[in-house]
């Protein structure tokens, strides 16, 4: 990892957010000889926003109305999911995606998909008719009528692909301020000086990737005034079992709130359902409530009716950021040397490539130097989690780091080694939370009940921290509430 310049000296670009746009952006500008940083106020990369708590479907692009550039950029971005998840070894399921209509009435809608697909460019769409549909998807209800297949959808876990994002951006020298809110920009000669609590940057270009906030961070610019509110979608999500297993997400015909509730199993095996679409105002409640949740099960029992909540492992929430009066993503340059990447809602995850892309190409309009970065590398390089290895491998692992004989978290198999590794990686986990999105230990059935202490102990010893300084996600979230005997009191 490169150093930021001393202080006085100018950065390329300062991104703030380290959400999956904000992540592809820095990984894309890593190809190049810039000095960029990111300015993040959540502890930990894709913890700060909707990036964390999505369906984690990579669309084909057949929702988006043809000519915005949400569709461009969905359908652009979705072609880059192969390179691009092969390059950091993340884990992506290419299994296409269905849209269910459960009428003949709503054929017309799978109908009018097709067409907008069509036009938006997507490949490999064609309607299925209900035997085969039946064929397909053996638990759906038998009151679904045809359904809409299109082969380039696929799945991936969000939080990882960022990771390995930022993982990939810092390998290649991009510098990662976590906990760094940005509070205010001020126009500068020659750029903007970004001031973000205890560091204060000066840079030549500044890209808004800040998600829900990114009004917020615009009007500090006193760029474009626009206004983002979040549309809440609510989550279930449960152990996989052969009874209600789903081979393909599986939407039924969308709304003018959404894509409506899906029923899809995650690359990490679990069942999630959701995500209801309601409009709030305040961006920082994420809570799940009792209606909700009926909802969305109710919406979810509809495509797969013997769904079972007794296999329930957790619920959460994640906010769209809806730009109020303007139904596309705003990817544009706002003020000179600030670029925007604003109501980047769903599709936002497979576009996010794409999206890097195009704020490169602006930033490049707008003077940014591209000579390339001889030391760019694009692959990370990936070591296996324990539980993903055959036996053999598990043995050898254990042989050369007993640490991998040690499981901490019983539900999802990690082990010490595996918790270790997570810590010691580029943009290294901080937090319990970290951990957890890393590895999946506090994932499983018993959601951090056992492994929780386990893990703290390991945080600390690691990254030599006070227990008492251990948070779940960052400030203001400490794991402990202080000590029970003064501290150097022999505990034995
Ligand atoms: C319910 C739901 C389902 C979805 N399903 C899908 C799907 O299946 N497929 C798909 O393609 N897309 C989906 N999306 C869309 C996708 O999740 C988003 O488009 C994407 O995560 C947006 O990423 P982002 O980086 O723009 O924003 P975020 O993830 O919000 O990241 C922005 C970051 O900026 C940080 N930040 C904010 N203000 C500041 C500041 N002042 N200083 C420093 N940091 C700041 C935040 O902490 C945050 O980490 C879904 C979205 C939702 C809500």
């Amino acid at each position: 990892m490169t150093d930021l310049p001393a202080r006085g000296q100018m950065l390329d670009v300062v991104i703030v957010g380290a959400g999956v746009v904000g992540c592809a952006t820095a990984r894309e500008l890593s190809r190049y000889r810039l000095n960029v940083a990111v300015c993040e106020r959540a502890a930990e990369a894709s913890q700060g926003g909707p990036t964390k708590a999505n369906t984690g479907i990579v669309h084909a692009g057949y929702d988006p109305i043809p000519g915005t550039l949400m569709a461009r950029l969905n359908v652009r971005g979705n072609a880059m999911y192969d390179q691009l998840t092969e390059d950091l070894g993340v884990h992506m399921e290419h299994h296409g995606t269905l849209v269910v209509a459960f009428s003949p009435s709503e054929r017309g809608h799978l109908e009018e998909l097709l067409a907008r697909g069509r036009a938006n460019g997507v490949p490999g769409l064609r309607i299925l008719e209900r035997s085969e549909l039946m064929e397909l998807e053996p638990n759906l209800s038998p009151e679904a009528n045809s359904a809409l297949f299109a082969a380039t959808g696929g799945t991936v876990e969000p939080y990882e692909l960022t990771l390995a994002l930022a993982e990939n951006a810092a390998l290649n020298g991009v510098e990662f301020l976590f906990e760094h809110l940005v509070r205010s920009l001020e126009a500068i000669p020659g750029g903007w000086r970004v001031n973000a609590g205890e560091r204060v940057l000066e840079t030549r270009f500044v890209v808004n990737a800040a998600g829900l906030f990114a009004d917020d961070v615009s009007r500090m610019a006193g760029a474009g005034d626009f206004h983002i509110h979040p549309r809440l979608g609510q989550y279930l999500l449960l152990e996989d079992r052969a009874d209600y297993d789903v081979q393909h997400p599986v939407f039924q015909v969308p709304t003018p709130m959404g894509k409506g509730i899906v029923v899809s199993r995650t690359p990490d095996g679990n069942i999630i359902a959701g995500p209801t679409a309601d409009d709030v105002q305040d961006k920082d409640d994420l809570a799940t409530t009792a209606d909700g949740l009926a909802r969305v099960l109710a919406g979810a029992r509809k495509s797969i009716p013997c769904l079972d909540t007794r296999q329930l492992v957790a619920e959460f929430t994640g906010a769209r950021a809806v730009i109020v009066g303007h139904d596309d993503f705003l990817v544009e340059q706002g003020a000179p040397g600030f670029f925007n990447a604003a109501g980047i809602k769903s599709p936002g995850l497979t576009a996010a490539p794409a999206i890097a892309e195009e704020l490169i190409s602006l930033l490049k309009g707008a003077g940014l130097g591209t000579t390339s970065n001889p030391a760019f590398i694009p692959i990370n390089a990936r070591v296996p989690l324990f539980r993903e290895c055959s036996p053999e491998q598990q043995k050898r692992m254990i042989a050369e780091d007993p640490r991998y004989g040690r499981i901490v978290c019983r539900c999802e198999t990690v082990t010490e080694g595996d918790v270790v590794r997570a810590i010691h990686r580029p943009v290294g986990a901080r937090t319990v939370d970290g951990l957890k999105f890393r590895t999946r230990a506090g994932m499983g059935r018993c959601q951090g009940g056992f492994c929780g202490p386990r893990i703290l102990e390991i945080l600390c010893r690691e990254l030599g921290l006070d227990p008492l300084s251990v948070t779940k996600c960052g400030t203001g979230s400490e794991i402990l509430a202080g000590r029970l005997r003064p501290k150097g009191d022999n505990d034995a």
